[in-house]
């Protein structure tokens, strides 16, 4: 049972960097971390700038050589003592994940999950990383990965444990140090992640600095001594990050927005409708539709479309939206009132320009009177309406009828994004086609959200570049080098 007023208790009254395994004093400006639900103040935070992003740097920068020499084994033996420490932890910093962001706990429990799960698949990937070499006339061809040196990696604030284990675990693994900048509205579970790094790493490998995109942000990618920069957020500042890499040519890795495709063929049995209607209402409304994989524009085809969508708006009306902290609701609430108003003015939007099935809504929930609490909210509509086209970020999903196959598979590609799609059919074949034909970086048959440690994650077109989640990502951490003897 994990215990939220602990959780709370646990926590420092204010927050520096975390640099070379210590937090510095708290000097200069300061922003509150706030409870997303109640409006209660966890903590000051330290605003941190490009002096602090500047010793960050240092720190990773002396660390490097001494990190780079470990072998494999004892960088997997500290991935894997982390991905313990976070285990024991669990209670606590998903308690911290849902007052500061509003999510349930059940949700937070499984993101923490998640984070121990990619430290321990690269604490064992990183043993497999190999090169390779052949003989050559009258030598020796070597082809060996080397890492990069110090990465700075920024993250946004929806899923803040996976999102720090999906940028540190990697990096560290294949021996490069990280400088890490958390998202301005989830920054306390990152910086308590410090204090277990603080026992385990040699100082200096891994240093977090909180603060805002346009200041500490902005100065950790233009930052000359950073070698490789790893990004999650929006694809609005994907292209800023892009581009502070293309200025100094180092390279890039982009983790940006989705608006996927979420598609049922007439062909399910009656039977399996209501768990496909499950699998749908948990596609678009986990993480209260704050994610990027969400699907959220779902394809029925018009022969199950009303008896599809008659059980969808009873699924939907049965979620609970409540206390993120009280009990295990699928809904709590969104991160911050710009969130929030974000979210009403798509809903606003929906209203005139679409058929709103069922929500449209904001819930009270007592007790909780600074949360943006949503009703699950389900419009119908057409593939180039604004709501089916535009990432929204909230627990908004459009339903769109489709009936020719080869019209459905270019509705679901004309869109800019690329990041995951899901396909229900009992049909292999055609769902094979499916798959092959869909402009996604992800797509699960007959199931969403399926993410096992290994599976490549990242998106075509405007939702990113590169590959997380998977050995491939070693690759991105690393350089090629080529090394021939003449014998
Ligand atoms: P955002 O892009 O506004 O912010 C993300 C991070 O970038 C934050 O840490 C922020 O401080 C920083 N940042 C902002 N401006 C910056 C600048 N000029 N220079 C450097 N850093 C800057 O994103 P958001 O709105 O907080 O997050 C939601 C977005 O993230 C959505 O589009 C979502 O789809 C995307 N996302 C993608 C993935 C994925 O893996 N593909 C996962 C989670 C979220």
């Amino acid at each position: 049972m994990t215990d939220v007023s602990a959780a709370r208790a646990s926590l420092s009254r204010s927050y520096g960097a975390f640099i070379n395994n210590s937090f510095q004093p708290v000097k200069g400006p300061v922003f509150a971390a706030t409870a997303a639900a109640t409006g209660e103040h966890l903590a000051d935070i330290a605003r941190c700038g490009k002096d602090q992003i500047d010793a960050a740097v240092a720190s990773a920068k002396t660390a490097f050589p001494i990190w780079r020499a470990k072998t494999p084994e004892e960088r997997a033996a500290c991935l894997s003592r982390l991905a313990d420490a976070i285990e024991r932890e669990a209670g606590r910093l998903m308690a911290i994940d849902t007052l500061d962001i509003g999510r349930g706990l059940w949700e937070t429990g499984l993101d923490h999950a998640i984070a121990v799960q990619q430290y321990r698949y690269f604490a064992a990937a990183i043993l497999t990383h190999e090169g390779w070499g052949r003989p050559i006339a009258d030598g020796y061809l070597v082809a060996k990965r080397e890492p990069y040196g110090v990465c700075g990696q920024i993250i946004p604030w929806n899923v803040p444990a996976i999102m720090a284990a999906f940028k540190i675990a990697p990096a560290i693994a294949a021996g490069n140090t990280v400088v890490l900048k958390p998202d301005e509205h989830a920054s306390l579970s990152t910086l308590e992640l410090g204090k277990l790094i603080a026992e385990i790493f040699p100082p200096g490998v891994i240093n977090i600095v909180p603060g805002f995109g346009e200041e500490a942000g902005a100065a950790l990618t233009s930052h000359p001594d950073v070698a490789k920069l790893a990004f999650t957020g929006s694809s609005e500042v994907g292209r800023l990050i892009s581009a502070a890499g293309a200025q100094r040519l180092v390279p890039v890795s982009l983790e940006l927005g989705g608006k996927s495709p979420n598609i049922v063929f007439p062909d399910i049995a009656v039977a399996d409708m209501d768990a496909i209607v499950d699998n749908v209402t948990f596609a678009s409304m986990y993480c209260n539709g704050q994610s990027c994989l969400a699907g959220t524009r779902l394809f029925l085809h018009r022969d199950i479309y009303d008896d599809f969508m008659q059980r969808l708006v009873a699924s939907m009306r049965r979620i609970r939206v409540a206390d993120p902290t009280n009990s295990y609701p699928l809904l709590g609430c969104l991160v911050s009132e710009k969130q929030g108003r974000r979210v009403q003015s798509y809903i606003d939007i929906g209203k005139e320009q679409a058929s709103l099935a069922t929500g449209g809504g904001r819930a009270e929930v007592p007790g909780c009177n600074a949360g943006w609490f949503f009703e699950p909210t389900v419009f119908e509509t057409t593939n180039d309406t604004r709501i089916a086209q535009e990432e929204i970020f909230g627990p908004v999903l459009s339903v769109i009828r489709w009936s020719d196959y080869d019209r459905l598979i270019h509705d679901a590609n004309d869109i800019r994004y690329g990041l995951a799609a899901g396909i229900y059919t009992n049909d292999l074949a055609s769902a094979w086609d499916t798959a092959d034909r869909l402009q996604a970086g992800n797509v699960w048959i007959n199931n969403y959200f399926n993410l096992a440690p290994g599976s490549p994650f990242g998106g075509f077109k405007e939702s990113g570049i590169g590959s997380e989640f998977c050995h491939e990502t070693l690759n991105m951490y690393t350089h090629l080098k080529a090394v021939t003897v003449q014998t």
